[in-house]
């Protein structure tokens, strides 16, 4: 019966594919300007999810040959302290992309930090300078999560041009930037959120829905449109019944995979694809210093 599940959208393969051409790239780089393109993660704490993502974040850019400049900071690290290391790292021209893990300690101003990071060193393309040229349709550096979403519908040659999209979530982080980017590439776009009614006569409308929610297993098969093309960003934490702790996303797979003509899988799916995505934006970076 295998035969009638969705095709796997593989972002963990796709992912690989692009270090492997990065990595290729940043040889060719270091050789012709003599240093490679550097990254710098900051973390703030001890939450394990986070601390998990950096440790990620930072083999990739081993893998792929780019510096890393990380630092991991004490709970109680000031504002003033990170103000001044990202203002630092803004002059520091070894440094082409700068990232602010999140979620921060309560005591801190996520927002005001993001800010301070140079429009031209905003890995994570969420810079209000990086935003409203994604809404301006201007190049720039794109959110990587929802970059990564767009990079696998190409790659799988899925037709958007004119398709209903339906995005569930308006974070922005990735339910915006993700309704942006399908809008740019000629989707008819609808947001749903918390407080959107008739959820599942919405989502049901999609001929691509993205779920970005937060919520295990929340877009269950009767929300979703036969032969559709579903997008699962979500990453939950549960706990099985014998204790065991394992990642599952928004979509509840094993149902919607019986009717959806194209599903991603997690983990395996957007999330590989965003560390790629991070891996991109700081490449492109080095290279326009260069230029
Ligand atoms: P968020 O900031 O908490 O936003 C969640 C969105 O879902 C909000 O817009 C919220 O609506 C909406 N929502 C919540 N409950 C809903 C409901 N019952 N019906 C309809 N909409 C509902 O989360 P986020 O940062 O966007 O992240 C979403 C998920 O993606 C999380 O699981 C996160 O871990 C994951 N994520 C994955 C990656 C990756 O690389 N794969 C990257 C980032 C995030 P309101 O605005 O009305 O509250």
């Amino acid at each position: 019966m295998d035969s009638t599940y969705a095709n796997i959208l593989d972002g963990k393969a796709l992912a690989q594919r692009i270090q492997a051409q990065l990595a290729d790239e940043v040889a060719q780089l270091l050789s012709t300007f003599g240093r490679p393109p550097g990254l710098a993660v900051l973390m703030v704490g001890d939450n394990p999810a986070s601390a998990a993502y950096v440790r990620g974040k930072e083999r990739a850019c081993a893998k792929v040959g780019i510096a890393s400049f990380g630092r991991h900071f004490p709970t109680n690290t000031s504002q003033t302290e990170l103000e001044q290391t990202i203002e630092a790292l803004n002059q520091d021209e070894r440094v082409d992309g700068i990232l602010v893990q999140l979620p921060l300690p309560n005591h801190l101003d996520a927002v005001s930090l993001l800010h301070q990071i140079h429009p031209d060193k905003d890995a994570d393309g969420l810079h209000p300078v990086n935003l409203g040229r994604l809404v301006r349709g201007e190049s720039g550096l794109r959110s990587c999560t929802p970059a990564g979403v767009m990079r696998l519908l190409r790659e799988y040659q899925i037709d958007i041009k004119g398709k209903q999209a339906v995005v569930v979530g308006r974070s922005i982080l990735v339910g915006k930037p993700m309704a942006l980017m399908l809008l740019e590439a000629d989707a008819t776009v609808m947001i749903a959120h918390s407080r959107s009614q008739n959820l599942k006569e919405l989502t049901r409308s999609a001929d691509i829905l993205i779920a970005a929610i937060g919520r295990p297993q929340f877009i269950t098969a009767d929300m979703v449109k036969p032969q559709s093309v579903v997008i699962d960003v979500g990453i939950n934490r549960v706990c099985d019944s014998s204790g065991q702790s394992r990642l599952i996303g928004d979509v509840h797979f094993d149902t919607v995979r019986d009717i959806a003509q194209y599903i991603t899988p997690v983990p395996g799916g957007v999330g590989a694809m965003t560390v790629a995505m991070l891996l991109h934006n700081t490449v492109l970076s080095y290279k326009r210093t260069q230029s």
